[in-house]
């Protein structure tokens, strides 16, 4: 009698020794007693495409994509979803039987899902959606909150025509605020997030003037090193509900495991411990 293949997936991207998805999806395999591998790829964008052909004849079911190469492997991909044609990028990418590769993109997803965990009576329409930073994060988190039905999205960057340019493509609920100005867009925001890579180990502190925030308004910040940035410190401080980053980052592993692996694997308080140590 002859074995079933061991199902294997990883992720790409370059440089890739700084991913925590080996270890998130190492964890999920052991406690879903998976017999098969995650491994992180260094993989040059000179090599993507034929790195991708090659894969599903060497037994891989599927990649997670980090920087650079997310928007690449959407235009590479056979079909991929609504979500991720919307956002222009993909960072979860399944191969099918027949060699072809479908695209999706999981960030927003994440975004929502650790929100809905986390802040249970979070709701999108109670009110605006505050947004600082306009890269490629804010993009996926734009597309989950208008899914998820937020009245509006005040959006502030520090270069402005990189947030009209986003106003251009996604439509009339945003509306552009200048970075000097950001904090009066928190006034009457009920969901306020940090896309920016302010706030994270090493860069500078994220400084918007937060005396505006409504204390019913739930905070959110992407960046999870440190786990609570000072943004969050001081809207907890403010009387906000607060919401790391951490928990995105392991909800958007989610559809991209169940999909190779064959069992949805739960995101709870231990596996967040097992990321921490
Ligand atoms: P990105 O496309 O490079 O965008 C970076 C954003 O940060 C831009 O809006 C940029 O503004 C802003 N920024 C950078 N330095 C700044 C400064 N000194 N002053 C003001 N604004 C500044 O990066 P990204 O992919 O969107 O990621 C953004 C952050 O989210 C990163 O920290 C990343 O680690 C985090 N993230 C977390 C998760 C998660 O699962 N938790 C998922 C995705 C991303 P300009 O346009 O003016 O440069």
């Amino acid at each position: 009698m002859t074995k079933p293949n061991i199902p294997l997936a990883g992720v790409i991207g370059d440089p890739i020794s700084h991913s925590l998805s080996p270890r998130l999806h190492g964890y999920w395999l052991k406690h879903n007693a998976v017999a098969g591998h995650y491994v992180p790829m260094h993989i040059r964008e000179r090599d993507l495409e034929g790195v991708l052909r090659q894969m599903p004849k060497m037994g891989f079911r599927g990649v997670n994509v980090t920087l650079p190469h997310k928007v690449n492997v959407l235009k590479l991909a056979d079909q991929a979803t609504d979500r991720a044609i919307l956002i222009g990028a993909a960072n979860t990418l399944t191969f099918r039987d027949d060699g072809s590769m479908f695209a999706d993109n999981t960030d927003g997803y994440g975004f929502i899902e650790n929100l809905r965990q986390s802040a249970p009576d979070w709701d999108p329409k109670a009110g605006p959606a505050a947004i600082l930073g306009a890269g490629g994060a804010a993009r996926a988190i734009i597309v989950a909150l208008a899914d998820a039905g937020v009245p509006e999205i005040h959006l502030s960057n520090r270069t402005r025509p990189k947030a009209e340019a986003l106003r251009a493509e996604f439509g009339p609920k945003i509306k552009v605020v200048d970075w000097v100005q950001a904090g009066n867009m928190l006034d009457d925001a009920r969901t306020v997030i940090n896309t920016t890579s302010l706030g994270m180990t090493g860069q500078q502190e994220l400084r918007v003037p937060l005396d505006g925030l409504h204390k019913d308004a739930v905070v959110s910040d992407l960046v999870y090193t440190p786990l609570e940035t000072s943004f969050l410190a001081q809207a907890k401080a403010k009387g906000c509900r607060t919401v790391d980053g951490l928990g995105m980052l392991l909800h958007q592993g989610v559809p991209g495991f169940e999909r190779w692996f064959g069992k949805r694997p739960k995101v709870d308080e231990e596996l967040r411990k097992f990321m921490l140590r």
